[in-house]
């Protein structure tokens, strides 16, 4: 285990951001409820703290990709609605049944295993199903949901107790692709008996109520991505990674910098090496394109991202603010996760999700969102 003090990075996760980005998001879409996205272990911020916050906040209804997230996430919650987006995989419906983990049933074979299992158990068990409107990823194809339509006892033999779909190109609100879904999913709603509508994820939530539903299922925005890429980000900050200076040095021009001597270093100048690499998940797409922060003054990224180490250019800085041990920002108030992103030729998502696991790990906040 690593102490701040001998850490590498540092990497501190705000509780107090994540449940107040999920209680903004809650009383956007009231009267609709407000689930919470905690899969891939809460985008790589730790699910075991996320959401047990979340839940204190008054979270009821979890969504995970995976059974084995449900499961982790049952142990550490035994209330809360734990659904899982993949639904059963084969001869697993028991997993579900004995951890009450609610399946999303996505094809007309899940909806028919599930269906077997209840009648065998005897006992009903709540499920989801979930549409395809036109992601063409997971959900019922046009074809699945037809025979449904016209054989609505099925539902009933799966449990069925909601109805969701999810939208490709939520974070482009003029993609003429939302309004097609938004259409697809009231047609299929309209074929099948009223059941309660899940439909927003992030971004889907930002294109008003009409995208809403009975409840949303936000993930990136509770931890400070964007929903709304291209606009003031309305969420709040929840990560800071902050990279430690292990070494300095003076070079001249023409020197070069790192593997594959990608930078040259235009005249006299300081490099200081910062004990963070791809092995991190810092992208090796961020080589001579990311950014660190030293206070407010940036110091770009020059040269290779290595496995353990980056090299930032701090020839502008008074050498007393970049000697080793110094922390520099590297996701931070003037580089938030987004634009981090940017620079690596990503999305919030992939960088949050690759955060590693050698970081110092401070979660800050009770989860009680200051409040
Ligand atoms: C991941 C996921 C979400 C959350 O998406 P964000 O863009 O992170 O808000 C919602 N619904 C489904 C089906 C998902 O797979």
């Amino acid at each position: 285990m690593t102490d701040s003090r001998t850490a590498g990075a540092i990497l501190t996760i705000d509780l107090d951001s994540v449940v107040a980005n999920w209680r903004q998001l809650r009383d956007r879409v009231g009267p609709a409820a407000c689930a919470a996205v905690v899969k891939a272990d809460a985008y790589g911020l730790g699910a075991g703290r996320v959401a047990p916050a979340l839940a204190a906040a008054g979270c009821t209804r979890f969504f995970v990709a995976l059974i084995d997230e449900g499961l982790a996430l049952r142990s550490l919650l035994p209330e809360a609605e734990i659904h899982v987006l993949c639904g059963p995989l084969p001869g697993t419906e028991d997993v579900f049944a004995e951890h009450r983990l609610t399946p999303v049933l996505n094809s007309l074979e899940q909806m028919g295993s599930w269906a077997r299992f209840l009648a065998a158990r005897g006992a009903p068990l709540a499920a989801g199903l979930h549409v395809d409107t036109g992601m063409r990823r997971l959900g019922l194809p046009p074809d699945e949901l037809a025979v449904v339509a016209a054989d609505h006892g099925r539902l009933e033999a799966a449990g069925v107790a909601y109805v969701m779909s999810h939208l490709a190109c939520a974070d482009e609100p003029e993609h003429p692709l939302n309004e097609e879904q938004r259409l697809v999913f009231a047609d299929a709603r309209a074929a099948l008996p009223p059941l309660p509508a899940s439909f927003a994820n992030s971004s889907g939530i930002f294109l008003g109520p009409a995208f809403h539903g009975d409840s949303v299922r936000p993930g990136v925005a509770l931890y400070g991505g964007n929903p709304c890429p291209g606009h003031p980000n309305p969420m709040a900050q929840v990560v800071r990674l902050q990279g430690r200076i292990v070494q300095v040095r003076d070079v001249d021009s023409p020197q070069t910098v790192g593997y594959g001597a990608t930078h040259q270093v235009a005249g006299t100048g300081r490099i200081a090496t910062v004990a963070v690499g791809y092995a991190d998940g810092y992208l090796r797409s961020l080589s001579n394109a990311g950014s660190g922060y030293i206070g407010d003054r940036r110091v770009p990224v020059v040269g290779r991202v290595s496995m353990d180490l980056i090299t930032l250019d701090v020839s502008h800085l008074a050498e007393e603010s970049s000697r080793p041990g110094t922390l520099v920002d590297l996701i931070g108030p003037h580089n938030p996760v987004d634009a981090v992103a940017e620079a690596a030729g990503t999305i919030g998502y992939e960088i949050l999700t690759a955060l590693g696991r050698r970081y110092h790990r401070v979660y800050t906040g009770d989860g009680t969102g200051g409040a």
